[in-house]
């Protein structure tokens, strides 16, 4: 059996690993590199896996660097099956039109610039290549084993990472031998809302792919967020300030709303309007009602008494373009939670650009920004911060809030490596998706816990295992 590494090695975007026997090609993920424009799209127009030769793609979860290629892959041939959870395909539907959408624009960008006789720039994939892929989706449920073939099968636990995101445990007949590998995808953590803890695998496993994102860190509880929330609501109340929540619209958004829902439900929530101001976050949690019955034990405990765990009076997914222009000159304390989560794009950027200025407002930071990104400005409270063109004092409250992070982290890693290697031992593992540093903290967690030494893989580098 051949393993070979394809993306998010050495790296943290692009996921893409394909496993091969002598009768099998099948990969796991296709995720989008995300970068600098033009190095990642040189990466992203370009497959190394022979897509009409694959068999299969299993896929983790709806994260753009895990699917985001996956039209791209289509189009290149590929005719096989798309195997994910069924929240996963309802929300790969939703982002991958969305990266399209994105995708055409970019194209439209890009050919403004281009000199005389530059061939034209196409975007990497259209909707309809969206379409035509997601009839490729083939859903298992958590814990249900489905046969590919005969000497393949494979199943999905709960990863805790985001809605839908799956471990996969994959058995495979490789040369009369039968071997079982593990990829982890992107490994959640323990007691986040809303979403199951990641299930620890018993039967140990020949081959480990796994994540490596924060091997390096230790979280912030996220239960802490809630009191957080409540007391900058109280303070903004009490100078009748604007609190502005930039949040990505997969996940964080939900959260955030599920804690307000929570508060409403215990009569603790003040009573001042709140906005939901994302079309994309509005469609996706849509997705999370339609999923309610796979959340975690507390939230099917609030669905007894609360039908709608995203929804309370007082309210709003704000839908037009015009209700979002509304809100900026609207008076008096109110919340809005708008994407994007690190204040470069979307609708965010408007509200930020009317709140800043003022320190009656308050901006809400969740976890890490990048540099060089208005985030991350924000986030370092710098004084001055320059939003479309304009250089605005930065005179607004900046509330830094850690402890959303939906990656395991060192603790986690530990103990879900542990059980691994106790029920079952784990043969040879193959750390992705990580900076180095992490990547190597990860190692070093399962330099006791494997037969052989870990390896950190670089691009294309392949391996006999
Ligand atoms: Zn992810």
């Amino acid at each position: 059996m051949q393993l070979t590494f394809f993306g998010a090695a050495g790296e943290v975007t692009g996921s893409q690993h394909l496993l091969e026997t002598a009768e099998r090609r099948i990969l796991f993920d296709c995720g989008l590199f995300q970068g600098h424009r033009a190095e990642a799209r040189a990466k992203n127009e370009r497959f190394h896996c022979e897509p009409k030769n694959l068999d299969a793609v299993i896929l983790s979860h709806a994260h753009i660097d895990h699917c985001g290629n996956l039209p791209g892959l289509f189009k290149a041939g590929f005719c096989g099956p798309v195997f994910c959870t069924p929240a996963t395909a309802d929300i790969a539907e939703i982002m991958l039109l969305d990266s399209a959408h994105i995708a055409a624009e970019d194209a439209r960008y890009l050919r403004g610039r281009l000199r005389k006789g530059h061939p034209p720039i196409e975007p990497l994939y259209e909707e309809r290549d969206v379409h035509e892929l997601c009839k490729r989706f083939e859903t298992i449920p958590y814990g249900e084993w489905h046969e590919l073939a005969k000497d393949v099968r494979l199943r999905f636990h709960e990863a805790g990472h985001i809605l839908g995101s799956a471990i996969t445990e994959l058995e495979i007949l490789d040369g009369g031998e039968m071997k079982r590998v593990i990829f982890t995808g992107d490994l959640g953590r323990r007691s986040l809302p809303l979403l199951g803890d990641p299930v620890l695998i018993d039967n140990g496993c020949d081959v480990l792919i796994t994540e490596s994102t924060y091997g390096n860190k230790v979280h912030l509880p996220a239960e802490n967020l809630k009191t957080e929330l409540l007391r900058i609501l109280k303070e903004a109340i009490a100078i009748q300030g604007r609190v502005v929540i930039p949040a990505f619209s997969l996940g964080r958004t939900q959260v955030l709303v599920y804690f307000l829902n929570e508060l409403f439900n215990e009569g603790r929530l003040p009573q001042i309007p709140m906005f939901v101001d994302s079309p994309l976050s509005r469609k996706l949690t849509q997705v999370h009602r339609e999923h309610q019955s796979t959340l975690d034990p507390e939230a099917q405990e609030q669905r007894g008494s609360d039908t709608d765990l995203f929804g309370f009076r007082g309210l709003t997914y704000v839908a037009s373009p015009q209700e979002s222009r509304a809100l900026n000159d609207r008076k008096g304390p109110f919340l809005v939670i708008a994407a994007s989560g690190m204040c470069e794009s979307g609708r965010v950027v408007h509200h930020l650009r009317h709140a800043v200025g003022s320190e009656r407002n308050t901006i809400v930071m969740l976890g890490y920004q990048a540099e060089y990104t208005l985030g991350r400005r924000l986030v370092e409270r710098q004084p001055r911060v320059r939003i479309f063109d304009r250089e605005i004092e930065l005179r607004a409250k900046v509330e830094v809030l850690n402890g959303l992070s939906a990656h395991a982290d060192a603790e986690d890693f530990k103990w879900w490596f542990g059980h691994l290697a106790k029920y079952g031992g784990i043969g040879k593992a193959f750390i992705v998706h990580g900076e180095s540093t992490s990547a190597q903290a990860v190692a070093e967690l399962l330099h006791d816990q494997c037969n052989e030494d870990p390896i950190i893989p670089q691009f294309k580098q392949s391996f006999t295992v």
